[in-house]
């Protein structure tokens, strides 16, 4: 990308944000990524236009039981509470129960802490915990996987026995700041590890028969799968 290319693309994407974004995210949603701001880590968070997309994604499955790996403050997770029906529930995994309780006051004034079902601890054991239970295969709806990048492609082998066939499993941070896309001599040593890790799992999901995907440049890359058998 030359200088304007990269002009160009910075507006676009404010115009995204303000144009279809900022005016139709819910208010608890913009009060939680305002809450988040204060955390340290608070870059963590689910960009909001790849968030409405999440949105759309839910309600385009007409998902009910869902699964989130990578909780955070839960700007993903308070969006899709916010988005599944009355008598839904989601999965909510992460191992930090502190950030999650940062942003409970305001899942809880939203009146969506009854959909969701939080677990403090490593994802993938509990993936392997509901796979112990024959009736829970096939049974999610909808997966968000957006905790670590090492185990994408660990997390999408037990999904695809969990999420039933026509359900969608997203991932996100595919394109990890676009250093996927550059030679390794100029990415930044930090982001080398990570950015291999993403090389492999999209090289991978690009090459499963089992999926329809689409990795979609919103936020930091967003891979939509569909499962199709
Ligand atoms: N989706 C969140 C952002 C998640 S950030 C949002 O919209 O705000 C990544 C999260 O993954 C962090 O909270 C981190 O604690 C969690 N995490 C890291 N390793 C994990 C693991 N092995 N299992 C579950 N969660 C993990
Ligand atoms: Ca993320």
């Amino acid at each position: 990308m030359d200088q304007v290319d990269q002009v160009c693309f910075r507006h676009s994407w404010q115009y995204i944000l303000d144009t279809s974004v900022y005016p139709r995210e819910p208010t608890p949603l913009k009060e939680l990524r305002d809450a988040s701001a204060s955390h340290p880590k608070f870059f963590y968070a689910t960009a909001p236009d790849a968030g409405q997309l999440l949105a759309l994604l839910l309600k385009m499955a007409n998902a009910k039981q869902t699964i989130e790996i990578g909780v955070f403050t839960g700007y993903s997770l308070l969006l899709a509470a916010l988005t599944i029906p009355e008598d839904g529930m989601i999965t909510a995994i992460d191992i930090d129960r502190k950030a999650y309780e940062m942003g409970l006051p305001i899942i809880k004034k939203a009146g969506v802490e009854h959909k969701i079902n939080f677990v403090e601890s490593p994802a993938l054991p509990v993936l392997d915990k509901l796979l112990e239970d024959k009736d829970k295969e096939g049974s999610f709806d909808f997966a968000f996987v957006d905790a670590d990048k090492e185990n994408y492609h660990n997390y999408h082998e037990k999904l695809m026995k969990l999420i039933k066939v026509g359900g969608i499993v997203v991932y996100d941070n595919t394109l990890w700041g676009g250093t996927v896309a550059l030679p390794e001599k100029d990415v930044p040593e930090a982001k080398r590890d990570i950015r291999k890790h993403a090389l492999e799992f999209n090289h991978k999901i690009s090459a499963d028969p089992r999926v329809e995907i689409c990795l979609a440049p919103l936020g930091d890359g967003v891979t939509i799968c569909r499962r199709i058998c």
